[in-house]
């Protein structure tokens, strides 16, 4: 019995591609270990996206081959291909994003040659992990299912290090979107996101070789008779590729949620003009305006970097009052890491540790009052929620559950086991004290 076990670091995009190299692995005949179990190969799935995404697979690396110094460690993904011919301490085999589709022949080839498997073949064909269809077979819990659509980025912002590593752009063909859509619900995935390093780019051709772009896709989603019913979520779409008549389908249609991530990175113009993003603070503005006016209370979540390179208090100040006037829900917080390879890297003027914990730690304060804000606009609302797990039993023996509703607001509410990952309709009575999120009942 040969096992391996994997782990994934970074985005979702990553986390689609785990549950594929898992897939791959299981049919082969592999068997799964946790992370903290013996097992013969382990796969680190890493992210480059920062500093300390690579320092983290670098520490798992060190932990595994402290406890199991027999092992394989295999690093794949960005990390590996960002270091390029460099080598690091622990890891036995490099796999480039590139290379993922491979990653089983080249798993096996080494564990054969280590005398692990003496004569090993697959017992069914290695597929491609960066794009096969099929990939989900190894979602454990069955509430969201992750389906990735695109791949790749081009857009080169001047702080990413994605296109130099996700180079070759990917739009799944729209008729296999269709099909893996349909198979997941079949399975019993009451959501389906929508996922890809720049979904906004997705771009293909229909059957009669006519340009077919992302708001096609969704149009066809829209339309499509499926099977059984489900809702879904798009994972973020850049402010520049986020048209009025996107919003209104997602506000028509009843399959899609009415939640946006729409990355904004910065509120200064001149710091979005040294990122090389592909919008203006202006255009910004009056996109989350087309949202507010046409959806009532729409999710509106957010990505932002704190101190970049020459990055003034005045325009950090930009960025603050931006996300504290916009209807926002929620926010990511990065602070800028320095990629080597990107134009940032060599730009001058480069923020402090200290002065960038400060910005962060100013921003976390405002997104908890943003998330707070959100939460009293949805107090007495009806909502519908996944019921995802049971978080504890009342005194009475009832079951208290947890689960995002279609803003995706968590909520917490009393109901049954087998209301697990089935869309149960609920109203949110209040900021929970106790969580992040919002108590509420059944209606
Ligand atoms: S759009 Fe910009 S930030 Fe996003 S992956 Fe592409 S280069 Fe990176």
């Amino acid at each position: 019995m040969i096992k391996f076990a994997i782990t994934t670091l970074g985005c979702k995009v990553n986390q689609c591609e785990e549950k594929q190299i898992s897939a791959l692995f299981t049919n082969a005949g592999f068997v799964q270990a946790g992370l903290k179990d013996a097992a013969d190969i382990y796969i680190i799935n890493s992210c480059a996206i920062t500093r300390e995404a690579e320092n983290k697979a670098r520490q798992i690396a060190s932990s595994i081959k402290r406890r199991f110094p027999e092992c394989l460690i295999a690093l794949a993904g960005c990390y590996a291909t960002r270091l390029g011919c460099e080598k690091i301490k622990y890891i036995d085999l490099y796999i480039k994003q590139s290379d993922k589709d491979k990653i089983l022949d080249i798993c096996l080839r080494a564990l054969t040659e280590k005398g692990s498997v003496p004569s090993f073949l697959p017992a069914e064909p290695s597929g491609c992990a960066n794009h096969a269809a099929g990939p989900h077979r190894g979602f454990s819990s069955r509430t969201r299912a992750q389906l990735k659509i695109q791949d790749g980025c081009k857009s080169f912002c001047s702080y990413c290090i994605v296109p130099y590593i996700r180079n070759i752009e990917y739009s799944m063909p729209p008729e296999n979107i269709i099909g893996e859509i349909e198979r997941l619900s079949k399975e019993g995935y009451s959501e389906i996101v929508l996922t890809g390093i720049h979904i906004g780019k997705y771009s293909t051709l229909d059957i009669y070789s006519n340009p077919f772009g992302f708001e096609q896709l969704l149009k066809m989603i829209d339309l499509y008779p499926f099977t059984r019913e489900f809702r879904i979520r798009l994972s973020s779409i850049d402010p520049a590729e986020l048209s009025e008549s996107i919003i209104l389908l997602i506000k028509n249609s009843p399959r899609f949620v009415p939640h946006f991530h729409v990355a904004l990175q910065s509120g200064s113009e001149r710091i979005l003009n040294l990122m090389k993003r592909a919008y203006s603070r202006t255009e910004f503005i009056e996109k989350i305006g087309l949202i507010k006016k046409n959806i009532e209370l729409a999710a509106i979540t957010s990505d932002v970097i704190v101190g970049f390179p020459s990055e003034t208090p005045e325009d950090f100040e930009d960025t603050y009052k931006l996300l504290d006037e916009l209807e926002f829900y929620d926010f990511h917080i990065f602070q800028y890491s320095d990629r080597p390879g990107t134009r940032a890297y060599s730009m001058e003027d480069k923020i402090g540790a200290a002065e960038k914990k400060e910005r962060s730690a100013k921003l976390h304060e405002l997104k908890h009052k943003k998330n707070r804000m959100y939460y009293n606009k949805n107090s007495g609302r009806e909502a519908f929620v996944i019921a995802e797990k049971i978080i504890s039993t009342t005194p009475s023996g009832r079951a208290v559950l947890s689960g995002h509703t279609e803003r995706y607001i968590e909520a917490f509410f009393e109901g049954t086991p087998d209301m697990i990952a089935k869309i149960v309709r609920i109203k949110l009575i209040a900021p929970s004290e106790s969580n992040d999120g919002m108590n509420a009942v059944l209606i």
